[in-house]
Parts: structure tokens; sequence; C-alpha cells
């Protein structure tokens, strides 16, 4: 054992290595170069779970965040790079492993791993466990993506996001962890909630049922707490192990209703004390990086500073291809004093050069879109598409509502590419849509160029009834909208050759643990045809 070594046991020994007082004690134990520190943990170190996600056709990103002390600075991790070994086995009891390495949790990045497996076979479950020390993390279930040249007789997917801590128990992450099969689960973003404890709730929330540690965050030790406090649910837990994960971020990850480089501080009726843009990028990079340490990611999408590129796109052998979409960081500020965000809609809607994905972003798309070679092209994305013309004329300035030319763009875009049957992931509004996008939307001969399914949120809302508020004037209001609910719980979509099926699984309450799921909504669009059918 080497001395440095035996510094650190001899520091958990005497309880040294507890939260601040560790950080300065340790300040002088940095291994030497190209030695990481071997630890014996006081408590258990995998207090946050394991996850896995962006499946590709021989491997998939591993992840997890060494955090003894999971809401202390660091998870009260000794500031030193520690190995953590991985291990993919075809079977749950580890007799048959198939890939195996170790990766180094280092201070930079929050004691976080990252694991980017390759050499696995396509279009079958593993399973995954990460050890340090003496330490075994709980075994999660992954799967690898489709050959690009393979013909898989289905899909299986689910789309969710919203999960407000305080709104609700993430009952839906339960179900989902029970959903039989899945290829991956699509999480929409808002992943976590930024604003203080319970203080800070709406009325129209409902009752809390659990509180944020701590004010708004804004630093990159606070957002780390803030995840550490997220992923300490057993729900959650629950999802990330029995299911690869595609993840987007939206607003909350962040700042509510951000855009681009300005806050939802941004001088306007609800904020006349504005941040300026300069000291708002460091706010979004302190929190990308956290965003980025808490996620099954892989490197290439770790933040430069304030900008992250987290656009990607993957393959489901010739069935889809799934684009994840950044409709954050290059749209245009809210229009027409948009903050808050439902208003009427003024003349700076209909700027010509509204940008929702930005200029890059939008042509990256569409190059794929163009490449085909799958049945569905699935645009995963945040904020609704479809117009939806609100109660007394109002429009959500936060959504593509609020660039009605940078949705005609995409649409014409997608005609012209001769996308193969398109179909739009969204989430966001905490309530479940369905709707078709036609080039004008105000035009029932325009012809239908994709459809749109609006996932509702786990927990965002609290509870919720049958009916979106308003939502009898709001169908009146929009013939192209064919479904509305506003219940909590995610959708399943399940796609084939011949037709992609998607129903919406509600919970009756979250505001009480343990709800059964019911159906409402089954929804088909068949392949080569558009337009979404009642199932
Ligand atoms: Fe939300
Ligand atoms: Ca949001």
């Amino acid at each position: 054992m080497d001395t440095t070594r035996r510094h650190i046991l001899d520091l958990h020994r005497r309880g040294a290595l507890r939260g601040a007082l560790g950080l300065g004690a340790l300040a002088a134990l940095q291994p030497v170069a190209g030695r990481a520190q071997a630890l014996a943990f006081r408590s258990y170190p995998f207090t946050l779970g394991v996850a896995s996600g962006d499946p590709v056709a021989d491997g998939m990103v591993l992840w997890t965040r060494l955090a003894p002390e999971p809401l202390a600075p660091m998870g009260g991790m000794p500031h030193a790079a520690t190995e953590v070994r991985w291990e993919v086995a075809e079977d749950a009891r580890f007799a048959r492993v198939a890939q195996s390495g170790v990766e180094l949790a280092r201070p930079e990045t929050g004691f976080s791993v990252h694991a980017e497996v390759a050499g696995l076979a396509p279009g079958r479950p593993y399973f995954y466990r990460f050890r340090c020390g003496a330490e075994v993390s709980q075994v999660g279930r992954t799967r690898t993506a489709p050959a690009a040249d393979a013909a898989p007789a289905k899909l299986r997917f689910v789309n969710a996001g919203c999960q407000h801590l305080e709104h609700g128990y993430f009952t839906g992450w339960r179900h989902i962890a029970n959903e039989a099969d899945l290829d991956f689960v699509f999480h929409y973003g808002d992943f976590i909630y930024e604003g203080r404890g319970v203080q800070g709730m709406e009325p129209s929330w409902g009752p809390a049922v659990r509180s944020h540690v701590g004010d708004e965050i804004h630093t990159l030790e606070n957002y780390r707490q803030r995840y550490a406090q997220y992923r300490l649910d057993p729900d959650l837990l629950a999802a990330q192990l029995a299911h690869p994960f595609l993840m987007v971020f939206d607003d909350h990850e962040v700042d509510n209703d951000w855009a681009g480089g300005i806050s939802e501080e941004n001088g306007g009726r609800a904020f006349p004390v504005a941040v300026p843009p300069e000291l708002f990028a460091l706010r979004k990079q302190a929190a990308f990086q956290a965003w980025w340490e808490n996620m099954p990611l892989r490197r290439a999408v770790l933040p430069r500073g304030p900008e992250i590129t987290a656009y990607r796109s993957l393959r489901f052998g010739n069935l889809a291809r799934v684009h994840l979409l950044d409709t954050r960081s290059w749209r245009d500020d809210q229009p027409c004093g948009g903050n808050p965000v439902v208003v009427p809609a003024c003349e700076a809607v209909a700027r010509p050069d509204a940008q929702m994905l930005g200029p890059v972003q939008e042509k990256w798309l569409l190059d794929r879109v163009a490449e085909g070679g799958a049945t569905w092209q699935v645009l995963a994305q945040q904020v609704t598409v479809m117009r939806r013309d609100l109660p007394g004329g109002t429009f959500n300035m936060d959504k593509w509502d609020g660039a009605p030319a940078a949705r005609e763009r995409l649409l014409r875009g997608l005609a012209e590419r001769r996308a193969s049957n398109p179909v739009i992931l969204t989430g966001d509004i905490h309530n479940a849509w369905v709707g078709d996008l036609r080039l004008n939307p105000l035009d029932e001969r325009s012809p239908i160029i994709a459809s749109e399914f609006v996932a509702t949120s786990i927990t965002s809302g609290g509870d919720g009834s049958e009916a979106v508020p308003g939502q009898a004037e709001i169908l009146r209001r929009n013939p192209h909208i064919r479904f509305a609910n506003n219940r909590r719980g995610y959708s399943l979509h399940e796609a084939t050759a011949q037709r992609m099926t998607v129903t919406h699984r509600v919970l009756p309450y979250v505001t009480r643990a343990g709800a059964a799921q019911e159906d409402r909504g089954v929804f088909v669009v068949e392949a080569g045809k558009a337009g979404v059918v009642q199932g």
C-alpha cells in the first residue's frame, strides 16, 4: 500500500473524509501522475444509481457517479481521480461477461463515469454494473440497437419527462420500469427543476409532496446537488436500471424559459431586472456541465464553456432514425414580451427569419432526414410544434407558435426531402396532445406533413384533471388537434414497418404514492399515409 492510499484510509478511519472538512485536508493528497486512488468507502458510493444511454448497434454509454454522501459537496468524495471498473454481461448473474474496462471518476467532472462500450452484439439486452474498491453497484439492464441494415419486427419506446420533485411521486417512472422490452426511453427534458424549495410553488401546482433542498440553483455545486436529490428517488432509479435512455434537456435544466443567451430574468414585465448575457453564460456553463455529468452521454456531448452540442441522431435498423434536437440553445427570445409566455400574438411573431433550431442544426436535421434509410423519421424534441390557438386568441410564445416561420421552414424542408413518415415527439407543457401538422395550419386542404405526439409530465402540475383548462375551446379553435388530456404519465410508442401506435398512459393521482396506470387515448399513424387516426 502506498503512502497516499494509507493516508486516505487513515483519514476515513478518523472520519475526516466528510463534507467540506475533507476538501481542505485532501488538497495535498492528489495521487502522483498515472496513479489513481483506491478507496475504502465509509458508506455505499453508488447512491445515485446507474444508467445507460445512446445505444448503437455494438454498444452504449454506461453511467454512474460516485457519491457516498450524495447531498454533500462533491458527493462526499476525496478530491482525487478514482478507478471504477465496469462490466457488461449477457446474463444478470454475470456468468458470461461480454466486455469490461476501467474508467477514472475525476473531481473535474463530479466523480461521474461515462463508459463508452463497443464490441457487443446488435439488438439484444445486456446487463451491466460498476465496481469501486470493494463496492459493487446495482445491476442495470440495457440494450444495443439493431444493426443498421437489420429489419426489426418492432420498436417499443416511451416518451416521458417533466418530473418536478415537489409536485408528486415518480409513480410513472415505476410503471415505465415495468414496461417490457423497451428499446429506449426518450426523456424530453426537465429532469430537474431549478427553483427553490416549496415556498417558490405557484398555487395552481397543488400541494408539494416533498421539497427541493435549498434556494434556486446557480452554481455547479448547486446543480450537482439538485441532480443528486432527484436521482435518490427509487422510482426514477428503477426506470434507469431497466432501460437505456435518450436524454435531451429543456429549460429547467438551466433556467425556466431560457432562450439562447437570454435568461428568464430578461428585463420583461415579470423580471424587470435583467441578468446580462455574459453572466447568464456562466450559469449555462455550470448547468450544462452538471447535466452532462449526471446523464448517460458520450464525451462528444461534453460542453465547451457555455455552449453544448447535444443534438445527435440514432439509428434503429431500417425501422427508425431518431433525431434528438435542442430547441433552446439557438432559438430567438420569446417574442411579443412573451414573459409570462401566453400572450396575444403581435407583429414580431411573423418575423420571417424566426429561429427555433438555429440555421446550423436545422440544416443538419434536414440533411439527416434526407439520408432516409428508415420507415420512421422521428424528431425527438422539447416544445410543441403544432399550432395551438389558446383561449381568447392567445399563443404560447415559448413554443414553435412563437416562431411560425421556423415551423414552416421545418415542415417545408421535410416535405421537399420526402421525409419518410415524420413523427414528432414533444413534452414540456405537462399535458398530452395529439395533432397533425399541415404546411399551412390555417388551411384544412393544406397537406399533412407530420404528426406530433406530446407526452404529459411525470409529475409537473400535480394530479391534474381529465381535461386541460379551456380544452373544449382549444379543440374548437384547432381542428388539427385530435386529443388532449391533463393527467400525469407518459406515452408508449410501438412502431412496425406498417404503423406506429401511440398509447397515452396516465395516473389518476401523483400526490399520493402507488397509483395504478390507466390508458387514455390510442392513436395510430399508418406508414405511407400522413395523419393520425384513432387506434
Ligand atoms: Fe416541465
Ligand atoms: Ca419545460
